[in-house]
């Protein structure tokens, strides 16, 4: 059997999903009691999706290695509603930043000419996040076009990994695009947001920021992952009612959408796919066991060897 302290140690890394659940079950029990308010019943497919959510990681199996000291987690049901749910929206976050900094390493190791931007398209504010959206894929079209002509800037653009972003304030539903870029020849930002005033019709601000000027690039470019891949606002951390009807109307407008809001092209390709599951080596000696979230709180029991 595992010594206490080895238990302590397993319980100690699921205490940050712990917390998360509890949040998460927190904002649904304010959606439930506000669903006259918030969820229209037409929306059953929301309340499926709410349904479903509650689940998420309610269970899961864990491993304990004593070798390494280290603890894994296994056979976990996720909802897998990003857009709704805490849970997955923040372990997206962490899959596809290190994929996608991993990939970027493992290419500027390869290629010492390349650098890496990251850039920031933003149009005018919408009245309504459905508009934002469109108007966003409609640009972000136009610059694919473009860029296959060598007379524009965005031709230099080797490599891109991005999402679309959202927030909202009183003057309306403000849509950007972030995005991580691989060139070999420097970019020039005032073009850039010449083409990208020419296109988009609605040109706001255009950013652009080498990170061959940050003194640690790898850890710059880690962050910088991070940053771009995590998730929408609307995963709303508070639950307030104001908070929570974005996060409604967000959710909606992805699920009538089909709203893709990651991307990636060129050297980057393939990197806006959804995650994948863990893979465990079974070789490894270990002790098992399982958790259930009840009463707020994971109860732990180990399995017999
Ligand atoms: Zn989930």
């Amino acid at each position: 059997m595992m010594h206490e302290k080895e238990l302590t140690a397993v319980k100690d890394k699921f205490l940050p999903l712990e917390e998360l659940k509890n949040n998460q079950n927190e904002i649904i029990s304010v959606l439930e009691k506000s669903k006259d308010e918030v969820i229209s019943f037409e929306h059953a497919y929301l309340r499926n999706c709410i349904d479903k959510t509650k689940k998420c990681a309610e269970y899961f199996k864990w491993s304990y290695y004593p070798l390494s000291n280290k603890t894994e987690r296994s056979n976990t049901f996720f909802c897998k509603n990003h857009h709704l749910c805490l849970i997955c929206a923040q372990r997206r976050n962490v899959i596809k930043s290190n994929e996608w900094s991993n990939k970027i390493n493992a290419l500027l190791k390869v290629n010492k000419l390349l650098q890496v931007s990251h850039l920031i398209l933003t149009i005018k504010n919408k009245k309504n996040i459905d508009e934002a959206y469109e108007v966003l894929i409609k640009y972000k079209g136009k610059i694919t076009k473009i860029a296959r002509s060598k007379k524009y800037e965005f031709n230099k653009i080797l490599g891109y990994v991005g999402s679309i972003e959202f927030t909202k304030s009183e003057n309306g539903w403000h849509g950007h695009i972030h995005m991580i870029l691989l060139h070999t020849e420097n970019l020039n930002s005032l073009k850039l947001h010449r083409e990208w005033g020419k296109i988009s019709d609605a040109a706001h601000y255009i950013e652009l920021i080498d990170t061959k000027s940050s003194e640690n690039q790898l850890t710059y470019i880690k962050n910088l992952c991070k940053y771009v891949s995590k998730p929408s606002q609307f995963s709303a951390q508070k639950n307030n009612i104001h908070e929570l009807n974005l996060k409604i109307e967000f959710f909606i407008m992805c699920r009538k959408k089909h709203a893709r809001l990651l991307f990636s092209g060129g050297l980057l390709r393939g990197l806006d796919k959804e995650p994948n599951y863990e893979k465990i080596d079974l070789a490894t000696p270990r002790y098992e066991g399982i958790a259930i979230f009840k009463n707020k709180k994971y109860q732990y029991r180990q399995l017999a060897a």
